[in-house]
């Protein structure tokens, strides 16, 4: 039995997006993306020098307000980068969330390190705090100001928050407990581009983050990721080991250490600079999407994920919180029949065969939204595609 109509959220997406297959999240061209993919191949800099990604650089840097990003070609590897900078090595930990994309994991593991999960906040659906205090307190040894598992005996030198499907996490109260600690927070921005914490963008609280301008993310570069610091020093390494750690001369190929080919080509960084010029008007259109779903879904009594009052999502992907696993099933069936794209959060990392032997607290809260969250369809509505560069 489930509680409310499934074909009223049918008639209520449709009645935002249209007839035909509706699809998740589909990524808008309708700026200069191909003025200034013209301008990339004509300047004959495809590849990972040029003009266009300095410049895409420069926008990120300023929308998001730190001081410094470097572009690479995926946020899993800005996401390994940043761990590795912040200080991750072999046979270490680092805490993250379960209820987390498996990019988060994979690049724990790339520094040869093992997650440890620790649960989410109900209402966030990222990292919780008191979780993470309590977790803390628990098993961690200080020793000479390094914090070490005391069941494992390795060292913990990260903790990875999530800022799910764009709604912020408790980033204040994480930073706090995990510098009482000594663990530095490397944030996984991946969802939240255009997301605040009392004003603050999300991925300029940790000492690095990484944001994802993969297909289906808010603003796209078909492939793409970005490393963000306030941290001058840690951003010369970022850029210096994601281009082969070459060392800078006219003519002469030298490296000084085993460097990365990381660094994002310029022809996706051509499309980037476009996006970055829609993201504003991308947030607003998206805003009102969501403001529209959440009055819905108030109406007919069913919980709709949304941010902290004081914090600002970025609504990448809209998520609805529903009674059961059952009811979560046949809606997703009801909706997928009727093409109307819908899916089920992802299946929590301590379940896959990778993670399942990687220590965790229980994770209680993921476990419950794992059976209910369901993201529904959250593009930019087509009719208002041809306005959004007004
Ligand atoms: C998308 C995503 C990433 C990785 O980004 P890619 O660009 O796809 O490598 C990392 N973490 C989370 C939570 C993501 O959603």
């Amino acid at each position: 039995m489930s509680s409310f109509d499934f074909s009223l959220v049918v008639d209520e997406v449709r009645t935002i997006y249209g007839k035909g297959f509706i699809p998740l999240h589909r990524p808008v061209f309708v700026g200069n993306e191909k003025k200034y993919l013209i301008e990339c191949i004509d300047s004959n800099f495809v590849s990972s020098v040029g003009e266009k990604v300095c410049e895409f650089e420069r926008r990120v840097a300023e929308f998001t307000g730190v001081k410094y990003a470097i572009a690479t070609v995926n946020g899993t590897a800005a996401l390994q980068v940043s761990l590795q900078l912040a200080g991750v090595v072999r046979n270490d930990e680092v805490i993250t969330q379960a209820l987390t994309f498996i990019a988060t994991c994979n690049a724990v593991t790339y520094c040869g390190a093992y997650p440890v999960f620790v649960d989410v906040d109900m209402d966030t659906l990222g990292l919780s705090p008191d979780a993470l205090q309590f977790f803390l307190e628990n098993h961690v040894e200080m020793k000479s100001g390094v914090a070490f598992n005391k069941t494992t005996g390795r060292r913990i030198s990260a903790c990875v928050p999530m800022h799910t499907f764009g709604i912020p996490c408790r980033i204040n109260e994480i930073i706090r407990i995990c510098h009482e600690f000594n663990i530095p927070v490397v944030e996984d921005a991946a969802e939240s581009l255009g997301s605040y914490v009392n004003g603050k963008h999300t991925g300029s609280f940790g000492i690095l983050s990484a944001v994802s301008f993969n297909g289906n993310k808010i603003v796209t570069t078909g492939g793409g990721g970005m490393i963000l610091t306030n941290d001058e020093g840690l951003a010369v390494r970022a850029k210096h080991i994601t281009t082969t750690s070459k060392i800078a001369h006219p003519y002469e190929f030298n490296h000084d250490e085993i460097g990365y080919n990381f660094r994002l080509p310029n022809l996706n960084a051509a499309l980037g600079c476009a996006q970055m010029e829609m993201l504003p008007n991308i947030l607003l259109v998206k805003n009102n999407v969501a403001k529209r779903y959440q009055e819905f879904f108030n109406n007919i009594g069913v919980p709709f994920a949304k941010a902290l009052s004081g914090d600002i999502s970025n609504h990448w992907l809209n998520a609805i919180v529903l009674n059961s696993y059952e009811e979560r099933q046949a809606f997703l069936e009801f909706s997928n029949i009727e093409e109307v794209m819908t899916r089920p959060v992802w299946r929590l990392m301590t379940h896959l065969e990778m993670f399942k032997h990687c220590q965790h607290d229980g994770v209680k809260n993921s476990l419950w939204l794992e059976d209910r969250v369901v993201n529904i369809p959250s593009s930019v509505p087509y009719d208002k595609i041809d306005t959004l560069g007004v």
